[in-house]
């Protein structure tokens, strides 16, 4: 049983996909419950649930109804989460608590939820969401610092959780074609054309990103032949 958070869109859909076609039940959890319901009705034994990932009740509530419909969870990947870019003078403290609380909050969150019943399995995959804007992102101290702070979360939660056979690693993918890659070409008045091409320039590979080139690595995190993984960070990005 895998629970996926922000699973209604982009990334966190990619990744239910992925984890169904490797024979996953998949919770997909977001806070608008028709993609969520969506994303669910085309996966075999997958189930949508509604609800905001910062809310501890909320994910809480999640977790115990996942638990109490398939009786264990294997595998956690939190996807959630939003961009408030500003710079930092014009940064509202409502833009650093949104995009620090669905992300670094939400990610803590759900992982705690699931800490006692992959504990009691003895075994258990969290595969985490950081970003290459972990080393840095103008413009978007908020987002940068989450992410950062996501990959610290990974290498602590992995020493802590790792004699209980659960890994802990984290994908920090770069520029990759969501609803969040396309809102920042209309924040900067670019055609998505303009902006992918210019992204896609800047790459070693030359090319953008897709919800499945990262959805791969996490499935592969996420996966048994991964056990003797953990701690790291994996940088899905088209770069060195
Ligand atoms: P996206 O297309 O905007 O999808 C984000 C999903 O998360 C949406 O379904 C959204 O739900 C949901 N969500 C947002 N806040 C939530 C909350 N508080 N509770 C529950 N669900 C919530 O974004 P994405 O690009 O796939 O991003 C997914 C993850 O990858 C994020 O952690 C992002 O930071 C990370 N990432 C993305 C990129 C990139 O280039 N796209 C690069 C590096 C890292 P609603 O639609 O209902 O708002």
């Amino acid at each position: 049983m895998a629970v996926v958070t922000g699973g209604g869109r982009g990334i966190g859909a990619a990744v239910c996909r992925r984890l169904a076609e490797e024979g996953a039940a998949v919770a997909v959890l977001d806070l608008d419950p028709e993609p969520a319901a969506q994303v669910a009705r085309t996966l075999p034994g997958a189930g949508a649930y509604a609800a905001d990932a910062g809310d501890r009740a909320e994910v809480e509530d999640v977790v115990r109804r996942v638990l109490a419909r398939h009786g264990r969870i294997d595998v956690l990947v939190p996807c959630a989460g939003v961009m408030r870019g500003a710079p930092v003078t014009e940064m509202t403290d409502q833009n650093w608590t949104e995009v620090l609380t669905s992300h670094l909050t939400g990610a803590f969150t759900a992982v705690r939820a699931v800490t006692p019943a992959m504990t009691a399995q003895g075994y258990g995959r969290i595969v985490l969401i950081s970003s290459i804007a972990a080393r840095g992102i103008a413009g978007h101290v908020n987002y940068g610092t989450a992410k950062a702070g996501i990959a610290g979360m990974a290498r602590s939660l992995a020493l802590e959780l790792g004699p209980r056979g659960v890994t802990v690693n984290a994908v920090a993918p770069g520029f990759i074609a969501t609803r969040m890659t396309r809102e920042g070409a209309e924040r900067r008045g670019r055609t998505w054309e303009e902006h992918a091409a210019q992204a896609a320039a800047g790459t070693t590979l030359r090319r953008i990103g897709t919800p499945e080139d990262v959805a791969a690595v996490v499935a592969f995190l996420a996966g048994a032949d991964a056990g003797y993984v953990t701690g790291q960070v994996i940088h899905v990005s088209g770069d060195p």
